[in-house]
């Protein structure tokens, strides 16, 4: 875990001793509970640190989250990225926005054990929870990992930004395709690309990027379509 805290000091976060010891509950819960339910292909200490933990942290070079955003992580999985930055970040008011039921129990239970406050965990879809005025255009950041090709993306994500809130996409390899693939749907939301952050090669040597997304309008409030269309038609 050594490695968890020089890496995270690369970003400019200094983790606590505290801190370090709850990534490292955060490492045994999963796992153990990963025996039973499905949630990472992950599982070795040295992998969990770097792909999810340090992966997660690395939206730290996208947005200063010092200063107590609102966050939403669509579609977080097993807490990437939301939880990693919650422990570091503990000022952050999240939202952990999750579709299957048996990761959100998951995340019930790993919010508790970390005794982790200002945590809202949403069971549902992005295509509909995006229609609840309580989460429509309420979030400073929406941050999302490994959910959707960003054309749909874009539609599943933009709808929560607060007008001159962000988007960041965590994306890997040559993206320059999907981004202008997904101009049509992100001007459509609202959105328009601020820029694309390659992560610091000497944490990750596989072209890791975050793609940034500033809300500048509102998204009309035909948007997002209903569950499955933003993947199966992309605007
Ligand atoms: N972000 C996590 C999980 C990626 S797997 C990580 O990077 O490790 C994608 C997750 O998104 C799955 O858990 C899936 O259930 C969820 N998901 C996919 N589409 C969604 C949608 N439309 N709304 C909410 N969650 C969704």
């Amino acid at each position: 875990m050594d490695t968890l805290k020089s890496g995270a000091a690369k970003l400019g976060i200094n983790l606590t001793t505290e801190q370090i010891r709850t990534f490292e509950t955060y490492f045994n819960e999963l796992t153990e509970w990963n025996q039973k339910v499905n949630l990472t292909a992950i599982t070795e200490l040295g992998e969990v640190r770097d792909k999810h933990f340090l992966d997660s942290l690395t939206a730290a070079a996208a947005f200063d989250f010092h200063g107590n955003p609102s966050v939403i992580d669509v579609g977080t999985g097993a807490g990437f990225p939301g939880i990693p930055l919650k422990i570091a970040f503990p000022g952050m008011k999240l939202t952990l926005l999750e579709a299957t039921g048996k990761k959100v129990s998951f995340l019930l239970n790993i919010v508790a054990e970390l005794g982790l406050s200002g945590v809202e965990i949403v069971d549902g879809r992005a295509e509909e929870i995006a229609h609840n005025p309580r989460y429509r255009e309420k979030y400073d950041v929406v941050l999302s990992r490994a959910v959707a090709g960003l054309p749909s993306l874009v539609e599943l994500t933009l709808p929560f930004c607060s007008i001159g809130g962000f988007v960041i996409a965590f994306k890997k390899g040559d993206i320059t395709g999907e981004i202008v693939q997904s101009e049509n749907a992100s001007s459509l939301m609202g959105g328009m690309a601020k820029e694309i952050i390659m992560v610091n090669r000497e944490l990750f040597d596989d072209e890791r990027c975050l793609v940034v997304i500033e809300k500048i309008l509102p998204t009309p409030p035909q948007y997002p379509r209903r569950p499955g269309m933003p993947e199966k038609r992309p605007l």
